[in-house]
């Protein structure tokens, strides 16, 4: 069985105290919540104080983005290894808007997944189409395209313990949310492109995200589809009460 897995990406919003307050919070609210994981990713200066904050509780930390190398000469990036020191254990990588506005591709999100994974880190890769591929009919086969070179070179293992977010770039931050029966199925084209690539093993156990404008309202419609483990949430993490209906949903 996979557990299902509710991630809050806060993107580019809360300084270090409005963090502590939000992360604490929350970590109160979701403390009775049973049989789901519970990740938070704040932006990177916020991460220590969110990581004390939910210090005690099962609420996990994750950051929205990072760099493969190690270290070195490169100004404003952060390394892998700076993730875990600051108490992350997942990382979004890929998300549309990195995809949009940083000029990430699916190569350089490949680069990160393997970075992400030798130190220790579950990566949580985003893809999905936009309105115009979702128009024009290519929908599978972009996800299919953006799944196969973005975990190319992965190991069966590494292919089932990280976390897909299936996300339509015109559903994020929109209100428009793809009804559950289309999430579900680009999900479970998803999870049958891991199977081809890795084996049906893999494809059991990695866990698939729907992402893009979920709400406390529509989380337990898509939670009750077949190939949907979980959600990706934008703008409904930064409210604590929302956030913990969705997490119990
Ligand atoms: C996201 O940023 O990954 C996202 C899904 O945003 P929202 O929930 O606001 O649509």
């Amino acid at each position: 069985m996979r557990t299902p897995i509710i991630a809050g990406n806060w993107k580019m919003h809360k300084t270090i105290s409005e963090t502590t307050a939000l992360a604490r919070e929350l970590a109160a609210l979701t403390a009775d919540a049973k049989g789901v994981e519970v990740v938070i990713c704040p932006p990177f200066t916020a991460l220590a104080a969110a990581h004390e904050a939910v210090a005690g509780s099962a609420v996990k930390l994750g950051a929205q983005n990072m760099y493969w190398e190690p270290k070195g000469a490169f100004t404003g990036e952060i390394a892998p290894g700076m993730l875990s020191d600051a108490g992350c254990q997942y990382v979004i990588i890929g998300h549309s808007e990195r995809r949009q506005y940083f000029g990430e591709t699916d190569q350089t999100v490949n680069q990160k997944l393997k970075a992400a994974f030798a130190n220790n880190l579950i990566p949580i890769i985003c893809v999905g189409e936009t309105l115009d591929q979702r128009e024009a009919g290519t929908t599978e086969a972009v996800v299919g395209e953006q799944v196969q070179a973005g975990l190319a070179g992965l190991t069966e293992g590494q292919a089932a313990s990280l976390v897909i977010a299936y996300e339509p770039v015109w559903a994020i931050g929109t209100g428009r949310t793809a009804s559950s029966d289309d999430a579900n199925s680009v999900c479970r084209l998803i999870r049958a492109t891991v199977a081809k690539l890795f084996g049906q093993a893999s494809a059991d156990r990695v866990r698939i995200q729907y992402g893009g404008s979920v709400k406390a309202d529509n989380i337990a419609e898509l939670m009750a589809k077949s190939d949907i483990d979980g959600a990706l949430v934008g703008g409904a993490s930064l409210d604590a009460a929302g956030f913990s209906r969705i997490v119990k949903f």
